[in-house]
């Protein structure tokens, strides 16, 4: 491949006193600064506009974000899950291990259903955060919440129980960020197909008898062809 020359640039009188270009750089930069200034002194948490103050500051999230779970109450203080495994089940990291209970007397006011969790563990180094545990179950007893500091000191720790998961519900209630309920979406039912009107005989026959002239005209034809063709040999 030839070697493409060299061209050097001529520069102007004033790109070789540079003056001007450092002048050029300066207002860039006293630009950015006064910027930065007047953002500081501006109200709110979030007062720097490049970074967030971590951990005084702390950026709002979104409404369907899905951090830790949280095993959910209801408004009597009664858990909802009734150890179906419905949710481990759909797990596909299959980091959910549910063991079920049967509610004894005396426990009403503790359980809302006939049957309980015991044990209920959910290793959250294997999760993927995929919400197919909260779509599944069918008691909306637990949900992907707004927790996102899930960092740990030992593996243990990240095996989250029945008590870490109840404890996450009651702290997110308490700072009033619990998901609102889903409501089921409206699918509107499919258009019931339409019945075909029934072939009348009289109409089907002679539909058929329509149909089959051609092939036995065709036949008497190629017949009658080979009749003649069979008869002029003897007049030779
Ligand atoms: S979010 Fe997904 S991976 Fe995590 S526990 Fe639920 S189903 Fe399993
Ligand atoms: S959380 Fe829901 S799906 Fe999982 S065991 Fe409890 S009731 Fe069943």
């Amino acid at each position: 491949m030839p070697r493409r020359p060299v061209v050097k640039k001529e520069y102007t009188l004033g790109e070789r006193v540079y003056l001007v270009e450092i002048t050029k750089g300066l207002g860039l930069t006293w630009k950015h600064f006064v910027f930065n200034i007047k953002a500081s002194f501006r109200k709110g948490p979030h007062t720097v506009p490049t970074c967030w103050q971590y951990p005084e500051d702390r950026r709002e999230i979104a409404p369907i974000f899905r951090g830790a779970h949280m095993l959910m109450l209801n408004e009597k203080g009664q858990e909802l899950c009734v150890g179906c495994g419905m949710c481990a089940k759909a797990c596909p990291a299959k980091c959910i291990t549910v063991k079920r209970g049967k509610r004894q007397e005396g426990e009403e006011d503790k359980y809302a259903g006939k049957t309980y969790c015991s044990t209920f563990e959910i290793d959250m180094l294997r999760c993927i955060f995929c919400g197919n545990c909260e779509s599944a179950c069918p008691k909306g007893a637990l949900v992907l919440g707004p927790g996102y500091e899930l960092a740990e000191y030992d593996m243990e720790s990240c095996i989250y129980n029945k008590e870490r998961l109840l404890a996450n519900y009651n702290e997110a209630k308490a700072e009033g960020k619990l998901k609102p309920p889903q409501k089921p979406v409206p699918v509107d039912a499919p258009p019931a197909p339409k019945k075909k009107p029934a072939a009348k005989k009289g109409a089907g026959a002679s539909a058929q008898k329509a149909k089959a002239p051609p092939k036995a005209e065709g036949k008497k034809g190629e017949d009658d062809a080979a009749k003649g063709k069979t008869e002029e040999k003897p007049a030779e």
